[in-house]
């Protein structure tokens, strides 16, 4: 019989707790806060249709071709065009969704048993793409303006302990929605700096901003000391699985040649789709309708909460851009509990205990405004605060 003796990383592996709750959600009539999805309705379909068929006509073979590792040229000098600090399009790698980013920076920079530091909570994709290298993730606390430096410096580790690298969600996080101020930006950056620790700034949600866009990112104030990652998942669409890192030279060629191992290039087809879709201002007229639906579907899910949550001990944040928001139970009570009572009343949402590295607060919980109707998120809310309701008094 063949023995599948598994390797160690293997074992390690989850299934997503996001995935395992989105099948329980999976019922007829369930109005679902709980998935990451972008409103599908903000997808550019006649851009798409165009910019495929301009590209099958204008590049024939060469769009079907093997190509080479870095990324489509034209997109990478798109990319370095769009971001607001001086970048080389040489320093820009296009990844299969910066999905693909986070696992290459965790082959590139981590070894089993390295110190890595997270915001509290974090991205729960990102502990998954880096868990395979075995690092032990710490979890840095953080208050609604971001991660507390002095906890980030006490944290840091020194000699053969001190920290890979630190992974921070500086806009609009995922998954608690917030962002980090100006200050909280220079301390980091300038601590860091002084410690020697690479920052990995994630920002897949940056430009989904509501009344004003957010101060400029950590890499801007320091491009020596960070990598940064961006994606046109948010702003485009998530299915062409396209994502891109901006790294400093010091280190490029290596993470080059992890995605040259990994999948050879990412597809080019789909980067010249995206290329050709973004030429000129297409995302200066596109991104604004996405602002606007997002903000609205925000401020009715803010009101329901208001409405709804009276009179219990229930706290959430207030996104000033992206797609979630973060909310606390009542003390005593535990999101992971309350989910089936929530689901029987057909709402569901995500627990927020994977979303931490260390010492979970089992009493948070994610919803995401942007994928139910206006209609769906009253009911829905009106339903998440029965269940609430219920489970105290049970
Ligand atoms: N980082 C964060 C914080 C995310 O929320 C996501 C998507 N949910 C990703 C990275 C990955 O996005 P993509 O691979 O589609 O670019």
């Amino acid at each position: 019989m063949t023995n599948w003796t598994l390797a160690a990383r293997a074992a390690k592996m989850n299934p997503s707790a996001i995935r395992e709750i989105l099948k329980l959600t999976d019922k007829p009539g369930i109005i679902s806060l709980a998935g990451g999805l972008p409103a599908p309705q903000t997808f550019p379909l006649d851009a798409f249709t165009a910019a495929c068929n301009t590209v099958m006509a204008r590049d024939g073979a060469a769009a079907l071709q093997y190509a080479t590792s870095e990324g489509f040229a034209p997109l990478r000098r798109a990319v370095a065009d769009m971001l607001p600090w001086a970048v080389d399009p040489d320093q820009v790698l296009i990844t299969t969704g910066s999905q693909q980013a986070l696992d290459l920076i965790g082959k590139v920079l981590l070894d089993k048993d390295s110190r890595m530091l997270v915001e509290t909570p974090t991205y729960l994709g990102a502990l998954q793409a880096f868990a395979p290298q075995e690092p032990i993730a710490v979890g840095v606390a953080s208050d609604d303006d971001g991660i507390l430096v002095d906890d980030f410096a006490a944290k840091a580790g020194t000699g053969a302990d001190k920290a890979r690298l630190a992974y921070v969600l500086p806009n609009f996080q995922n998954p608690t929605g917030r962002t980090m101020t100006e200050a909280r930006r220079a301390a980091l950056v300038a601590k860091a700096a002084e410690l020697g620790i690479p920052l990995i700034e994630d920002n897949p949600y940056g430009e989904l901003w509501f009344g004003e866009a957010p101060p400029a990112p950590l890499t801007a104030r320091n491009p020596d000391g960070c990598i940064y990652m961006g994606s046109f998942s948010k702003v485009l669409a998530p299915g062409l699985r396209i994502g891109f890192l901006v790294a400093p030279k010091a280190i490029y060629p290596k993470l080059l040649q992890a995605k040259q191992a990994a999948d050879l290039h990412t597809p080019g087809f789909n980067q010249r789709v995206v290329a050709e879709v973004i030429q000129g201002d297409f995302l200066a007229r596109h991104v604004p309708t996405i602002r606007a639906l997002y903000q609205r579907q925000r401020d009715t899910m803010l009101a329901a909460l208001e409405r709804e949550m009276a009179g219990l001990d229930v706290t959430w944040t207030r996104p000033a851009g992206g797609m979630f928001l973060w909310l606390r139970l009542p003390a005593g009570m535990d999101a992971q509990a309350l989910l089936p009572t929530a689901v029987e009343r057909n709402v569901a949402f995500v627990p927020g205990a994977p979303f931490y590295a260390t010492e979970a607060d089992a009493r948070t919980l994610r919803l995401s405004y942007v994928t139910a109707s206006s209609a769906q998120i009253d009911t829905a809310i009106a339903a998440l605060a029965e269940a609430i309701r219920a489970q105290a008094q049970g």
